[in-house]
Order: C-alpha cells, then sequence, then structure tokens
C-alpha cells in the first residue's frame, strides 16, 4: 500500500461516502515528508530525482517532457490515456482500472453537493460535450456507473458536429447533466439560436477549459440553472470544483496535493501508483485564498488565474507564442482562419477571405504572411485556403500543435 490516506484503497461502494464526509470535515495535511518517501521507495527514477532531499519544497517539478521516463509498476492492465496537452505536447498517461474508476469518482464528487433530481430508480443523465463529430444515438448501448446512490447513464456529444443534430439527442434524452469541454458548450448555446430552457436540464457543469465571465454568462442565459465549472488536467484529474453554496472553487487536497507556483500549477495526485506523478506542473496558474465565507464544504478554496484555451505555438528558437499573439481577425476582408504547427514546426495557416481570388485575395495573404513573420520566427509557413480542409476536429481551438 503506497498512499494509506487516498480513498481508492476502500472498496469501491464505500468512495462516494467518504469522499462527501471527507468534505465535510476539517482537513487533515498530508504528511509530505511521509509522502516524499514514498516516492523514494517507489523506483529508481524517483530514488535519484530525491537523493539528499528532505524538504519537499526543493523537490525539482515533473514535467510533461519527463512523463516518459517514470517508470511504471504494476501487475494489473494498464490504459493509455492521451492528453492534448496544456503545453501542446500531447502527453500519454497510463493508468490501472481502478486509478481509472477513482478517477472517475473524484470528478463526480461535486455533483455529491450540486442541486439534482434524480429520475425514478436514482437514474441520473448525463450528456458530456467531447472533442470530436461524433454524436451518440439515444438508444446507445449504456456502462452505467454507480456513485453516490445513483445510476448514471452517458451520452456523448461532438462538439464538432451540428448543434441541431446535439439538440435532437437532448431532447430525446432528456439529461438532467450537461458537461464537457467549455467552448463546445459555449459553441452550441450561441449557434442554436432556439430556447433550451425546456429540455430540463437542471445543472451545466462545463470543464477542460478557463471558463471566462462571458462564457459563464452566455451558458446561464441559455438555460437559466446553475452553471458550476470543474477544474482539473487529463494527467493528475480532477483538481477542484465550483461550489454550489460559496462559489468558490474547492479543492480535491485530500487525494491530490496542489501547489501554486509562479511557474504552473504542482499536482501530487495520491490515487495513482503505477506510474506517480511527483509535483507534476501543468502551466495554469492557480491561487489558494482564505474562504470567503463559512461554507460547510471544508475542503481549501481556490481560483483559477489563467488557464489556456489553445495550443502553444513553438518558434525556431523553441520559445512558446502565445496563441493570443494572433489578430488575424483585424485583416480586413478575413472570414475565419486556423493556426496548426505541423511536427516539423511548420506552420499551416488556413483561412477563408471573401474574395478568395483576385486582388484583395492577394492582400489579404501578404498581410496574414506578414503577421506570421512578425510573431512566429525562424519557421516555414504555408497557407491554405479553406479552413475545412483542416481534418483535425479537436476542442474548437483556433490555434493548435503536433509539436
Ligand atoms: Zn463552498
Amino acid at each position: 500500500m503506497w498512499f494509506p490516506t487516498s480513498a481508492h484503497h476502500l472498496p469501491q461502494p464505500e468512495w462516494a461516502n467518504t469522499l462527501l464526509s471527507r468534505a465535510l470535515s476539517d482537513q487533515t495535511e498530508v504528511n509530505l515528508y511521509k509522502c516524499l518517501e514514498t516516492f523514494r521507495n517507489h523506483d529508481e527514477f524517483y530514488a535519484e530525482r530525491l537523493a539528499g532531499l528532505s524538504d519537499w519544497r526543493d523537490i525539482p517539478p515533473l514535467e510533461k517532457s519527463e512523463l516518459a521516463s517514470v517508470p511504471i509498476i504494476a501487475t494489473e492492465i494498464l490504459y493509455e490515456t492521451r492528453s492534448s496537452g496544456t503545453t501542446g505536447k500531447q502527453a500519454v498517461i497510463k493508468n490501472t482500472v481502478l486509478e481509472r474508476r477513482f478517477r472517475q469518482a473524484l470528478a463526480y464528487r461535486p455533483f455529491l453537493f450540486y442541486p439534482l433530481q434524480p429520475s425514478p430508480n436514482n437514474i441520473i443523465r448525463q450528456v458530456i460535450f467531447v472533442d470530436g463529430k461524433y454524436v451518440d444515438p439515444a438508444d446507445k448501448q449504456q456502462w452505467s456507473f454507480n456513485f453516490g446512490g445513483n445510476t448514471w447513464l452517458t451520452w456523448r456529444a461532438g462538439i464538432a458536429a451540428s448543434p441541431e443534430k446535439i439538440h435532437a439527442l437532448l431532447k430525446l434524452v432528456k439529461p438532467q447533466i450537461l458537461r464537457g469541454l467549455t467552448s463546445g458548450l459555449v459553441r452550441f448555446v450561441e449557434e442554436l439560436h432556439r430556447p433550451l430552457e425546456g429540455l430540463g436540464v437542471q445543472i451545466v457543469s462545463p470543464s477542460g477549459e478557463k471558463l471566462s465571465d462571458s462564457w459563464r454568462t452566455s451558458l446561464h442565459e441559455a438555460f437559466a440553472i446553475p452553471v458550476l465549472d470543474r477544474y482539473g488536467a487529463t494527467e493528475t484529474g480532477s483538481m477542484a470544483w465550483q461550489c454550489p453554496y460559496c462559489h468558490d472553487y474547492h479543492v480535491n487536497s485530500d487525494e491530490i496535493i496542489v501547489e501554486d507556483s509562479s511557474e504552473g500549477v504542482l499536482a501530487t495526485p495520491l490515487f495513482i501508483e503505477s506510474q506517480p506523478l511527483l509535483r507534476y506542473r501543468l502551466d495554469d496558474r492557480i491561487q489558494f485564498h482564505a474562504a470567503q465565507k463559512n461554507c460547510r464544504i471544508r475542503l481549501p478554496v481556490m481560483t483559477v488565474l489563467e488557464a489556456r484555451r489553445d495550443d502553444w505555438i513553438i518558434d525556431g528558437a523553441g520559445l512558446k507564442i502565445s496563441p493570443l499573439s494572433f489578430q488575424f481577425e483585424r485583416v480586413a476582408g478575413l472570414k475565419a482562419w486556423h493556426l496548426h504547427q505541423l511536427s516539423n514546426g511548420t506552420l499551416r495557416l488556413y483561412f477563408d477571405c471573401e474574395t478568395p481570388s483576385g486582388l484583395p485575395g492577394k492582400s489579404i495573404r501578404e498581410q496574414l504572411i506578414k503577421q506570421l513573420q512578425e510573431i512566429v520566427i525562424g519557421r516555414d509557413y504555408e497557407l491554405m485556403e479553406g479552413v475545412w480542409k483542416l481534418k483535425q476536429v479537436g476542442k474548437f481551438k483556433r490555434v493548435t500543435s503536433d509539436l
């Protein structure tokens, strides 16, 4: 047994109650010294990394580029999950079935507190907005998940699918919950132009991207129900969730050691033992703060300061270029654009303009090239007319990278 404080060692039917009661009671601090020793004893990678160290704060953060070097120690089958990555680099994580189930339970923790009315027989139906274009049929085969006394049924809606198609699924399924990629949910409500209040949705709970105030307003206005955000990462699991009582973000600090740092949030999940992550660094920035009100949820509270929506572009010198640097929208006559960086570093700018041929088109091309050259130094580039030619459908990012 590794991290004895993690609830994942308990029998699965006890997870929900444990996560519930712990959230309602004052936290005992995780013993960082013991935790450090646990890592030191896991494998040679950590033994070497922690040689001579006894202070947690001296432990070098684990970078995404190092992930593949962390040894895997497991006797069970491991399943891979790919992250689209906050650095533009894909990360592959490997978890056992138990770890994956517990990760799921942690993601469901907030729903133990959210105001939800299950259907008869304690059924809760949810539609999750995910990458891609595929939308589940209403009669899809279910692999239900039992948690907190309810049976959860799930449908998936690809955020690149037509809003009409997603709407048709919602009308048939009548989900209590909409979850999933924030920009996909926002795009859906903004493009559908239909009233959504009658669908019976009780909670909108986005995740995966920073929820801006304007996005929150869009979602709230469309459904006229609570919008409760969640924060996490593929590699680490669910880190924080918005509280229905105080509206702050409570941190799952009993299962993940979360540290705020100016270099990016550091996360140490205590329920991943096969390929454990010690102070794993994400590019997002968070800040802990004192609880504003006397909330019944006793988990610590934080604010997400910065979390990107797009991938980074890497220039010829290996430097990150913020996706927000590009302002192609300002080019007159340009209708749409998508910037994609190929795995060899070349930038491919897909675009649509109002008059594709002739002089205006030429002028637009020149302006696009000028901006690209000014912002990204030392990379080859190609222009490609027709945004639709981009095969990859992701989180509706306008800046994506294979690097
Ligand atoms: Zn609260």
